[in-house]
């Protein structure tokens, strides 16, 4: 990865960066290219200033507007679960301060992420571009609805805990694609992964318990 030159990404981040993957794969995670993606980007570049002390510890942290970045593991588990290969067509739900997008765009996947929130969605784009990230697309809708115009695609991952699965996302996954996505009533949720069998019908995974932010519906203007 070829950072603009005006980006700080010292020795000591790098250092805590082989840390955290160790401590990944130290509590299950097995997928290389997971690893790879999360040992080689500077986490600390997505957040305020004031967390970069805290940016390779293994927790979620805010990112303002009431939203936090996922922690690291749960990035690694969700991404693990898509099973991806590079040149696949991905959809996040939840784009947030950009970090899981970038991940997925190390492993050589096309990105689209959509985010709810026109604060948020117009400061991710900017750092996108100053990162060097301008092919990742953004959408400033409900993502919800997903993007239409652009199915199928291979892959759905949803950063927000979900009542329910959306039907307008199952609809938009090709046939042998993978949807996973936090689903709870409470204030915690099961990572589900539903896997598009034929045009009608689907295969559902349950994995362990996580918490995330609510998925939310319709857009928050500035
Ligand atoms: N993937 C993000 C995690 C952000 S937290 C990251 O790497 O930082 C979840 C994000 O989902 C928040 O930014 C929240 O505003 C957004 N969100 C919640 N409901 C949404 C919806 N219906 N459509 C799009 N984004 C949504």
């Amino acid at each position: 990865m070829h950072l603009p030159p005006s980006i700080t990404d010292n020795y000591r981040h790098k250092g805590l960066r082989k840390k955290l993957v160790s401590l990944l794969k130290l509590n299950g995670i097995d997928n290389t290219l997971v690893l790879d993606a999360i040992g080689t980007l500077p986490r600390h570049l997505f957040l305020d200033s004031a967390f970069e002390e805290l940016a390779y510890e293994d927790k979620a942290l805010p990112i303002g507007d009431g939203q936090t970045i996922s922690q690291p593991f749960t990035v690694a588990y969700q991404t693990d679960l898509l099973k991806l290969k590079p040149g696949m067509k991905v959809l996040e739900i939840g784009t947030g301060s950009g970090y899981q997008a970038c991940i997925l765009s190390l492993m050589g996947v096309d990105v689209y992420s959509i985010e709810r929130q026109e604060n948020l969605y117009h400061k991710t784009r900017k750092l996108l571009e100053k990162l060097g990230f301008s092919d990742i697309r953004t959408y400033f809708r409900d993502g919800f609805l997903g993007i239409p115009e652009e199915m199928p695609f291979d892959a759905i991952l949803v950063t927000a805990g979900a009542r329910e699965i959306p039907q307008a996302l199952l609809n938009q996954l090709k046939i042998g694609g993978r949807m996973v996505i936090p689903v709870g009533e409470m204030s915690t949720q099961k990572m589900l992964r539903l896997t598009r069998t034929s045009s009608n019908s689907f295969d559902k995974e349950t994995f362990e318990d996580f918490k995330f932010v609510p998925l939310l519906k319709g857009v928050v203007k500035k």
